[in-house]
């Protein structure tokens, strides 16, 4: 049931059914953990066969392992997409992608409000092969088409974003890319299958850190790139050489996790557009930014493209720094932790975070200020989170 892109069967039953029942050696219900760095032939006949593409198998664990191969199909089944492949980490599925897709003196457009260390790599790495970088605003198309040049190969962006939430309208970026030959990827990771499916819209490829919402137990790191055969199947060739590989047990995992994907992203939503719209009527409170509220820059692209706002709210605090510390201390049931898309619940201030070692100066440029909040909301009752942020919210 449901194993191929396409089929009209809901999220719910894809997450469940899709990729699972390959495997049928031994008639388990859930896909094995295949623990093994490598897989035998019965004789030479059989390796001839492999080797001349007439019997499809493994050969060796960097080029493929039957329970990831299980969470590929999964994936697939999830985002509409033909092909995907799955990686170590989400940085290691955007860099084996860049290196994959970006030929030497090539040009690249990626969005402002961007992973930090996504950025770092276009600096720091990308910036060795000659390959340049031009950073735009994420809601001006107008600025996107400006931008290319042609030499321009990819047009990367996340959507939403971190951690203001900006949506972008993949719709009309494509039209603009398309029309001059540019590639569009799109990072999904804060929206996830259930609230947004890139690919419907025209996106190329969808990259996605599996550690947050896929994997959703905050118990396991990996990253997904799907999309086109023809531009997967590069990545699959370049992640064989460079080696950024899942392991069977995490990919297991996964594969665990995706089956409630669809029940968890709905209390996610649920949960935090309560708490945006609870912070927003709250004195203490300067501004919320979360895509389901009118407040917000892009709610009226949100409303058009995304089924939920996802489980993160945004929000500063009508204080200094060390109130701020003193709200963040006082939340009982959040644990203070980078990553988001878990069931527990998460509270960071990126001030002291993920921007710790950026100059003051410079990291308010960038708008995060001293007393920037970023919940990741869990799928606790909500109730119980609202209490728990009032009771911190009077401690400041
Ligand atoms: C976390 C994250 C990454 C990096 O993923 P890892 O799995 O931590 O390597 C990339 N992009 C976004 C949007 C993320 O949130």
């Amino acid at each position: 049931m449901a194993k191929k892109p396409g089929h009209p069967a809901g999220d719910s039953t894809r997450a469940v059914h899709a990729g699972e029942r390959d495997h049928q050696r031994s008639e388990a219900i859930t896909t094995p953990i295949y623990q093994t760095s490598t897989f035998w032939f019965e004789d030479s006949e059989q390796l001839m066969a492999y080797q001349e593409g007439r019997l499809a198998r493994e050969e060796y664990g960097r080029y493929g392992n039957p329970t990831w191969k299980a969470v590929e199909r999964k994936l697939c089944a999830l985002e509409g997409a033909e092909e995907a492949v799955l990686f170590a980490s989400g940085m290691c599925a955007a860099t084996t992608l860049f290196l994959a897709l970006l030929p030497q003196g090539s040009h690249l457009i990626v969005t402002s409000d961007c992973y930090r260390r996504t950025r770092q790599f276009f600096r720091d790495y990308l910036s060795r092969m000659g390959v340049e970088t031009s950073v735009i605003d994420p809601s001006d198309t107008h600025q996107l088409a400006d931008a290319i040049r042609d030499e321009t190969e990819l047009f990367f962006t996340e959507s939403p974003t971190n951690p203001y939430l900006r949506v972008i309208d993949t719709k009309e970026a494509v039209r603009v890319c398309h029309a001059r030959g540019v590639k569009v990827v799109v990072d999904s990771t804060f929206a996830t299958p259930i609230n947004y499916k890139p690919i419907d819209d025209g996106a190329d490829l969808v990259i996605h850190s599996a550690t947050k919402y896929l994997g959703g137990h905050n118990d396991l790191l990996a990253g997904v790139v799907a999309g086109s055969a023809e531009l997967v199947g590069p990545v699959r060739d370049a992640v064989g050489v460079l080696g950024g590989i899942t392991d069977a047990h995490s990919a297991w995992l996964l594969l665990r996790g995706l089956k409630t994907l669809a029940l968890r992203v709905e209390r996610h939503n649920a949960n935090a557009l309560r708490i945006a719209h609870f912070l927003e009527e709250h004195p203490k409170v300067k501004q919320v930014w979360y895509p389901m509220l009118e407040s917000h820059p892009d709610h009226e692209t949100a409303k058009q493209v995304l089924r939920g706002g996802g489980g993160v709210v945004t929000f500063d605090l009508d204080t200094d720094l060390d109130g701020a510390i003193r709200f963040t201390d006082a939340c009982r049931i959040p644990y203070i932790a980078p990553s988001f898309g878990g069931v527990e619940s998460l509270v960071e201030m990126p001030a002291i975070m993920s921007f710790w070692d950026i100059e003051r100066e410079e990291r308010l440029k960038m708008g995060i200020t001293d007393t920037l909040i970023r919940y990741s909301c869990g799928i606790e009752e909500c109730d119980d989170l609202t209490a728990d942020l009032e009771q911190a919210l009077a401690a400041i």
